[in-house]
């Protein structure tokens, strides 16, 4: 069965919460979780429109699915708006994201979903994550580990 790998965020509400519960809702869907890190606390990213925001928790899983790339987006998709979650804006707070960061080894680029998530190897906050429980699981378009790429961000 495709491994795949999850990004997992929230800044809103209880955060801890809502990352377990959307984990949880992923598993009644029949997504098998494999490994899930720990919780850390990071500070928003995307520049102005982010200044004043709470901080984010975020997590990363591993996890295994039959569910085709873009079925398992669509099923991130219902988890979020289940959450209640609502998409104001680009960099707004959210009550949970969800994001395909790896999937396998493939490299998707299709309208709506690009995997390995385009910026996953530029952040720190889903680099840390998802070092800890997949640290050899590597980037098919760099070609190096998510233990590497880790590295190479803080030289
Ligand atoms: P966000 O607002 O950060 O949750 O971004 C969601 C948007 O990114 C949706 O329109 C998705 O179709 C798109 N997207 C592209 N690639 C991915 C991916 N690997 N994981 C999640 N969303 C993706």
């Amino acid at each position: 069965m495709p491994t795949a790998c999850i990004g997992i965020g929230s800044n809103l509400g209880d955060r801890l919460q809502n990352c377990r519960k959307a984990l949880k809702l992923l598993e009644q869907r029949g997504i098998r979780i494999k490994a899930v890190s720990g919780a850390h606390v990071t500070k928003p990213w995307g520049g102005r429109e982010v200044a004043g925001q709470p901080d984010f928790i975020n997590m990363a899983a591993v996890v295994e699915t039959d569910l085709a790339p873009m079925k398992l987006l669509q099923t991130l998709f219902q988890v979020e708006n289940e959450m209640g979650r609502v998409r104001v804006r680009k960099w707004g707070p959210r009550i949970i994201d969800l994001d395909i960061l790896l999937y396998g080894g493939e490299i998707i680029d299709q309208p709506g979903l690009k995997v390995p998530h385009p910026l996953m190897h530029e952040r720190e906050f889903v680099l840390m994550p998802l070092a800890e429980i997949a640290p050899e699981a590597v980037h098919p378009v760099f070609k190096k580990t998510v233990r590497q790429l880790l590295e190479e961000l803080s030289v």
